[in-house]
């Protein structure tokens, strides 16, 4: 399988309704044909909107930014794979930095969720990335090839079809300091090597500040293969004009 550009959004628990409707109509305000796959994982509650309106720009995956571990059963708060799957979401996020720090997701819970979304057909956007001190301790390496080693374990030749990688350093998530392209590079080159499996046709992203003016720049590198976007796909002139940078790729 040949790897792709990607320009994924993530909106956390950002927009209301009002403000996705801005989006959409800026969004779409001047047609263009993307060449790179273009997504957003936006609130849970937002999924089945979001489905309506990315119908109208053409073909926006929607995703969502968890899944439980399990189909069903007495887990309060949780939404399931095999929920997000039956309404048609596209993807879904798993172990982003937010889940592994806020909620204490470790290694074996995102394993199991991972496993599991798999298990029903659901891609997985698997986010790893070492934080402040464990890149100013020489670990970064080291801290990537764990979350890889534990959170892929037991996965297949072919469930690594319905992975994506998004490495994004924790220092750079929200900050405005982004990875160098070059900084980004050296990582992403390593996690191909410590994949499981596809290590040549898995795509790689970028995600930690991604804005217009550094998008070109990473994605240049051979082995950045798109980026997973938070402040800057919140609004629709700097999405797009992300997803036209990808498109030129
Ligand atoms: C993210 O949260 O995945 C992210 C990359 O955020 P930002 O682009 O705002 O740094």
């Amino acid at each position: 399988m040949k790897r792709r550009k990607y320009i994924i959004g993530n909106w956390k628990m950002n927009h209301g309704l009002e403000e996705i409707r801005t989006f959409f109509i800026d969004f779409s305000k001047v047609k263009m044909e993307l060449n790179c796959v273009v997504a957003i994982a936006p609130q849970f509650i937002h999924i089945p909107i979001l489905k309506e309106l990315a119908f109208t720009t053409g073909n926006m995956q929607i995703g969502a930014q968890n899944a439980a571990e399990v189909d069903s059963g007495a887990f309060t708060g949780e939404v399931s794979a095999k929920s997000l799957k039956d309404m048609g979401v596209d993807f879904v996020i798993l172990g982003h930095s937010e889940r592994r720090a806020i909620y204490k997701e470790g290694h074996e819970i995102l394993n199991r969720k991972v496993k599991n979304a798999l298990k029903n057909e659901l891609p997985v956007i698997f986010c790893i990335g070492e934080t402040l001190s464990e890149r100013e301790s020489g670990k970064t390496f080291e801290v990537v090839k764990e979350q890889i080693e534990h959170g892929l374990s037991g996965i297949s030749n072919s469930d690594m079809q319905n992975i994506v990688i998004a490495y994004e350093p924790v220092w750079a998530i929200g900050t405005g300091k982004n990875a160098s392209k070059e900084e980004a590079e050296e990582v992403h080159q390593y996690i191909r090597t410590i994949l499981p499996h596809r290590k040549e046709e898995t795509s790689i992203l970028y995600g930690g500040s991604v804005k217009p003016d550094n998008i070109d720049g990473l994605l240049s590198m051979p082995n950045i293969d798109g980026a997973l976007v938070g402040g800057a796909s919140l609004k629709a002139t700097d999405f797009k004009s992300l997803c036209v940078s990808a498109s030129r790729f």
